[in-house]
Formats: structure tokens, C-alpha cells, sequence
């Protein structure tokens, strides 16, 4: 029998007035109905994507998060741009500057991941929020205010899905250092 494997990775959620803020900012900035539109308590920062794990193998990734637990610096990324992107036919909005922070913090995930005989991305980590997907053309895009989304603790989630598409359920969080 093959074992039960879980589809998981690791994100940021946003507090509830980021979360607010970036609504708000999609609701002046994006045109209605174009593609399917990323459910609003969904809406997440994904630091690396696992893919399927199997379950006998979760615990290891916890202790990946849990051995980064107040470990680095709180941060605070900047979204300012709306971005098409082709060939996943996504959009999303994208911060044009990685905070070093937030760069060591995901480079130290993936040194604690492989250390644990996981195979992490190897691409340079681009902070990306999606929003909608399945967008074949790029829709009219204003410009953007400045988002700042501030990150006190980051997460292990696990992606299951359903009839309406994928859903994200919490499995584990922790906090970065204050
Ligand atoms: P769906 O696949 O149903 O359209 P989804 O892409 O949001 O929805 P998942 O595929 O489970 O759901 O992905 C979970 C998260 O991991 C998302 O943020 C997604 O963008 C990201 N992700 C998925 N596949 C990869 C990948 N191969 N490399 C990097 N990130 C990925
Ligand atoms: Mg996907």
C-alpha cells in the first residue's frame, strides 16, 4: 500500500489590517472578474513550496520550522507592483525589494530542509502574492500604493483540495524574533 503523503509548505499570513489593506488596494486597482480570483482568507506569502511529503516524514519538517522559531529578525516587505506572469497565468502583486531579512530567513529554511534530506528550490526566492490565476491576458493595471506587510511569525501549511479548489489549513506557526 502507499503511504499517505500531505501537500505542504511554508507562508506568511497576513494580520487582519494587512489583509484589510491589501482587499482594499484590489478593489480600487483590479479590474472585476478576471480570471478565478484567489479567495480573500486565503490570500498568503508562500516561502517554499514542499509538494507532497509523506506522512511519516511531517515531523521532520517540523522541526525545520521549529529549529528557526524566534531565530531571525522580524520584517516587513513592501508589495508595489501588479504583475502578469505568462506562463503560470497568474497575477500577482510582487515587492520590487527583498528585505535581506525576509532573503536569510528563507535561505536558512531551505539549509534546515536540506539538512534534513529534503530537496529545496533552488531558484532565488521572489516574494509574490497571488491573486488570481488562470489570467490569460494581462488585465489594465493602475499603479500601486505602497503595501507594507510587517511579518511577526511564519507557518507550515497544508494544502488539501476540494470541489471549489485548492484550501490551506494551518498545521503549525511560529514566531520570527521580536
Ligand atoms: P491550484 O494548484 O489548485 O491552482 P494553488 O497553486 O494555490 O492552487 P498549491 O498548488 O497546493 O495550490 O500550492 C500551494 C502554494 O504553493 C501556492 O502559494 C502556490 O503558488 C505554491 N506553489 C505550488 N506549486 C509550486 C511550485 N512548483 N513551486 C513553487 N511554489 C509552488
Ligand atoms: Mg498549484
Amino acid at each position: 500500500m502507499t503511504e499517505p503523503s500531505r501537500r505542504l509548505f511554508f507562508a506568511l499570513w497576513p494580520d487582519a489590517p494587512t489583509l484589510e489593506a491589501v482587499l482594499a488596494a484590489l478593489r480600487r486597482n483590479l479590474p472585476r472578474g478576471i480570471g478565478r480570483a484567489q479567495r480573500p482568507d486565503q490570500l498568503h506569502l508562500t516561502l517554499e513550496f514542499l509538494g507532497s511529503v509523506p506522512e511519516s516524514r511531517l515531523q521532520e519538517v517540523l522541526d525545520a520550522g521549529a529549529a528557526l522559531s524566534g531565530r531571525t529578525p522580524r520584517f516587513e516587505i513592501v508589495f508595489d507592483k501588479v504583475e502578469h506572469w505568462k506562463r503560470p497565468e497568474v497575477l500577482c502583486l510582487t515587492a520590487s525589494a527583498t528585505p535581506e531579512p525576509l532573503a536569510a530567513f528563507v535561505q536558512a529554511l531551505r539549509s534546515e530542509l536540506l539538512a534534513r534530506g529534503f530537496e529545496p528550490e533552488k531558484r532565488p526566492f521572489k516574494a509574490h502574492l497571488t491573486l488570481a490565476r488562470k489570467v490569460r491576458r494581462p488585465p489594465p493595471l493602475a499603479t500601486l500604493q505602497p503595501l507594507p506587510w510587517p511579518a511577526g511569525e511564519f507557518s507550515l501549511v497544508e494544502s488539501t483540495t476540494d470541489p471549489s479548489g485548492s484550501r490551506y489549513g494551518t498545521l503549525a506557526t511560529w514566531p520570527l524574533a521580536s
